[in-house]
């Protein structure tokens, strides 16, 4: 592990990276044998330890996530309008837009920040053909409740599940609900493969209609059947995520550890809210996120801005909302009226820095920042 630079700035997450020396050997690999992407050994040892690793049936690892989110759209033919959560990194949403599907905002739960179950329903069209939630900060959806609603109305339901690598709930995989989940192996999240990302598939046949989208369509030299992308994931970053599993768990420890430090740190400040942990789940740690309450002695943004005059990095996941962006806001559903939790959620929300490397003693000067206007 890289040492912990106590001195110098703190930046919400710091990527995974494993000894240089150690990935000498895989790069070695592929020059022997020239293999540099399409499908090269890398890739298939990926795809298989990540099954693995992750408990689940089938995966096609892609270049990114948001390629993996606009192949899946299209593997199951979703067309018209999905209904989303405005309170998500923009690439959600976005996916829709490449697709010219229409995103239909749902608000958010106010304990877990994931899309509300009960206000589905009502915004069900009969042009609705799936329901595309996230877990987010990697707390895992309501799963059951929306397969309920999906099952009646006949929708496919594709999981956002970028922040969700490893997350379990009752022991299994979060990753298996759903028609499809996506995942994100970008250098900011709790995997990183540099850039890449992944379907999670329940069947041979969906990841065979996946694997042939990816690659342009092709079936074999001279047969494309479907107008596909180029969404393969390359033999270097292949191998860079084979290596990055030897790591994970070592690095699932140390974010569990930090997360605990945070949480008895502002246990006693009952206007900063934390984001409960769930009963019966593995959590991941991706993130740490805070509410600064109106009871606070400071604004959310003053406490940001405080927290960068010192160095510290946080960021305001998610503000704004994707629903008040241009593209979106114009849309019925994005009016802030129609998305209460989404915006009082957004207007008090700080990431704090979490990350492997990050060390208990720039926790512990993080929080004696978030605590001290409390003693003047
Ligand atoms: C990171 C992220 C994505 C996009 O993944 P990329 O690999 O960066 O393309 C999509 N959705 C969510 C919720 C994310 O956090």
């Amino acid at each position: 592990m890289m040492d912990d630079n106590k001195k110098g700035p703190i930046y919400v997450t710091q990527p995974l990276l494993p000894p240089l020396e150690e990935f000498i050997p895989y790069l070695e690999s592929i020059w022997e044998n020239k293999i540099l992407t399409n499908g090269g050994p890398f890739h298939r040892q990926l795809e298989q330890a990540l099954c693995e690793y992750l408990d689940v049936k089938y995966i096609s690892l892609f270049t990114n996530g948001t390629l993996a989110l606009m192949t899946a759209l299209q593997a199951l033919r979703v067309t018209g309008e999905v209904i989303t959560t405005p309170y998500s990194f923009v690439a959600t949403a976005h996916s829709l837009l490449w697709n010219g599907i229409k995103p239909v905002f749902v608000d958010i739960d106010p304990l877990t920040f994931n899309l509300d179950p009960q206000k589905i329903e009502a915004a069900i069209t009969p042009h609705t053909t799936a329901i595309l939630p996230v877990h987010c900060y990697g707390h895992p959806c309501d799963v059951d409740r929306i397969e309920r609603i999906a099952d009646n109305y006949g929708l496919k339901v594709i999981y956002d599940a970028a922040h969700a690598f490893g997350v379990k709930k009752q022991g299994l995989s979060v990753l298996n609900h759903g028609d499809l989940s996506v995942l994100s192996f970008h250098a900011t999240k709790v995997f990183n493969t540099f850039e890449g990302g992944a379907i999670v598939c329940p069947d041979a046949k969906i990841k065979q209609r996946i694997d042939h989208l990816k690659n342009f369509g092709f079936v074999d030299e001279v047969t494309v059947v479907a107008p596909g992308i180029n969404g393969k994931m390359s033999e270097i970053n292949a191998a860079f995520g084979l290596l990055q599993l030897k790591n994970i768990d070592a690095a699932l420890a140390k974010r569990k550890a930090l997360d605990a430090q945070y949480r008895a740190g502002l246990a006693g400040i009952p206007s900063i809210h934390c984001l409960p942990e769930m009963p019966g789940e593995t959590a991941n740690y991706a993130y740490f996120p805070i509410l600064v309450q109106d009871s606070y002695p400071l604004g959310r943004d003053e406490l940001y801005q405080k927290l960068s005059e010192h160095e510290i990095y946080a960021r305001r996941y998610f503000y704004p909302l994707i629903s008040d962006f241009p593209m979106y806001r114009g849309m019925p559903s994005a009016v802030p009226a129609n998305l209460p939790v989404a915006q009082k959620t957004a207007k008090e929300v700080i990431c704090l820095p979490i990350y492997p490397t990050l060390s208990h003693e720039q926790v512990n000067f993080i929080l004696s920042l978030i605590t001290a206007p409390l003693a003047r």
